[in-house]
Formats: structure tokens, C-alpha cells, sequence
């Protein structure tokens, strides 16, 4: 598979422990919303290396419309991760060639979306949501964004703002008793009553679920539970990726 090497242009924290690294795009590079690559960070002098070695994989948070690419990550104490955090603009990284399946359906497939989405699981939804706003998307979607806390929350400006003229956009808030501003908004868990308090055709939708293992876990059980087939559930687990716990 071929590699590539790409530089830093722009980073900045998007929630709280949680930072949008902005690469330039090589020449010639293409991928559809969704997909995700092997991210290779160079050992960095002074920052300790780990049996885990320094790749992992990234959903590009990017759309294929942005001339940039870029992704989005939890910060942790591996030494991917401390070395993530000492990448300077200028700075070179490695990715392989996107892959995945975790890809909206060709235009005549008109069954509304419905993503469910955990903590740093919307990496790739902002980039399908973003790909369809510049393809003018007239298709029905409905997000549910579950986190603990409002800080938790990612792109909730960006997603606030996106020109969809068929997007329902609902966050989902565990242990907070403060509203997420301007969002509806709800309390608890993503559950049944919550999908049929926001989805029309509960049956005939298309699931995309994206988070960590036990998150994707929790919404198949349910979706099953909801008389949904298998058939209508994409899923894209972020292994590696630890339910995260507390505050
Ligand atoms: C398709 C896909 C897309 C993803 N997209 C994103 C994203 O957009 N944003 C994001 O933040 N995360 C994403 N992840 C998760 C990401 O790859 C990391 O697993 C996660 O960020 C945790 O990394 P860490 O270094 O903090 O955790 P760590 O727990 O330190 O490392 C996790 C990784 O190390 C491996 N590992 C654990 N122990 C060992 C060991 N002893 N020896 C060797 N390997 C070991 C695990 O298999 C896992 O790959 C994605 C994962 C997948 C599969």
C-alpha cells in the first residue's frame, strides 16, 4: 500500500482534551467520506517510545471537497499520543492510502441516515455531513451524538452551522445537568425512546454507528431490540479506542 508523507499546517483543540490536526493534502490523494488510514508519527527526541509502537488508525475528519486533510483525536498517554501532542507546524507524518466501507450509499439509495455517534466517534460523520453539504444532499439525516459532558462535544459549532437542508441534529448528554446550547438536546443514554422520539421511519433507515466497541455494542443490541436488520447497520468500531469513565 502506498505511503505518504504529509505536513503539518494548522492544529487547535476542538473539545476539551481534544485537538483537529490539519495536514496538506498530496497531490493526487482521493478517498470518499468515511474512510480512514494508518497515521505513522516519526519518534520525536525526548518523548518516550512504548511497546504500542507509533501508528494507529484515524477516520479522516476532512471531506474530499477541503483542499486540507485533517484528523481529530482524544488525547491519552501513549507515546502515539505524547508525540501527537509534540508535533510542531512544518512537521512530517506518514499515512497509508484511505480504506474502509464506512461510506454513505450511492445517491439512489434514498433511505434517510441516521448515525449514532459516541465521544470521538464523529470524526468520520463530519466528514460525510460536510462531503453531502457541498454536494447540495437533499437526503433525510438525523444525528445522534452521545457524550458525558458539553465539553465532550466536537464539532458542535461546525455541525450548528452545515447548509443541510435535511439535517436533525441531537446531542446526547450522560452525566451533565447543563444543556448542550442551541442543540435539542437530551439527557441519558441513546435508547429506544429516543430514537423514536427522533427518527420517522425507524425501520426503513440506515444506521451508521461509529464509537468505541462498547459503545457500538449498546446500539446494536438495541437496534435489534427495535426490530431493525442487521442489513440496514454500518459500523465502524474504533478499536483501541477505551469507553471513557468519570469526569
Ligand atoms: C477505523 C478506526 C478509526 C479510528 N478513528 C479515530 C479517530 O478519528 N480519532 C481517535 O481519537 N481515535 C480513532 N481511532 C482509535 C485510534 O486508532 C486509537 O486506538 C485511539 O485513539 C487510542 O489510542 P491511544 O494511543 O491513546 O491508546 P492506547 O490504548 O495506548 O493504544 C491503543 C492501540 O494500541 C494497541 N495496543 C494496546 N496494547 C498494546 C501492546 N501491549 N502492544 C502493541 N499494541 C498494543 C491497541 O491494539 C490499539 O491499537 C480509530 C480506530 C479505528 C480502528
Amino acid at each position: 500500500m502506498a505511503q505518504h508523507s504529509i505536513a503539518l499546517k494548522e492544529r487547535k483543540a476542538v473539545a476539551d482534551g481534544t485537538e483537529l490536526f490539519v495536514f496538506e493534502k498530496p497531490e493526487g490523494f482521493q478517498y470518499k467520506a468515511g474512510q480512514y488510514v494508518a497515521l505513522i508519527v516519526p519518534k520525536i527526541a525526548g518523548v518516550e517510545t512504548d511497546t504500542k509502537g507509533l501508528a494507529r488508525s484515524f477516520s479522516l475528519t476532512s471531506a474530499p471537497c477541503e483542499p486540507i486533510l485533517s484528523f481529530t483525536m482524544r488525547s491519552g498517554e501513549s507515546a502515539f499520543k505524547k508525540t501527537c501532542w509534540q508535533l510542531a507546524i512544518g512537521d512530517t507524518v506518514t499515512i497509508t492510502d484511505p480504506v474502509g466501507f464506512f461510506t454513505l450509499p450511492p445517491t439512489e439509495d434514498t433511505r434517510p441516515i441516521v448515525f449514532l455517534a459516541g465521544g470521538i466517534g464523529i470524526t468520520p460523520v463530519r466528514s460525510m455531513l460536510k462531503q453531502a453539504e457541498s454536494e447540495k444532499s437533499q437526503r433525510q439525516f438525523t444525528l445522534l451524538y452521545a457524550n458525558r459532558f458539553p465539553k465532550d462535544v466536537t464539532f458542535h459549532e461546525d455541525i450548528k452551522k452545515l447548509s443541510l437542508k435535511n439535517l436533525r441534529y441531537v446531542t446526547v448528554l450522560s452525566q451533565s445537568t447543563e444543556p448542550c446550547a442551541s442543540s435539542d438536546d437530551e439527557r441519558g443514554y441513546i435508547d429506544e425512546a429516543i430514537i423514536e422520539k427522533y427518527v420517522d421511519d425507524v425501520q426503513g433507515s440506515l444506521y451508521y454507528i461509529v464509537g468505541s466497541p462498547e459503545f457500538i455494542g449498546a446500539m446494536e443490541t438495541m437496534l435489534t431490540r427495535l426490530g431493525v436488520p442487521k442489513e440496514q447497520c454500518k459500523k465502524d468500531s474504533f478499536t483501541g479506542l477505551r469507553a471513557q469513565s468519570g469526569k
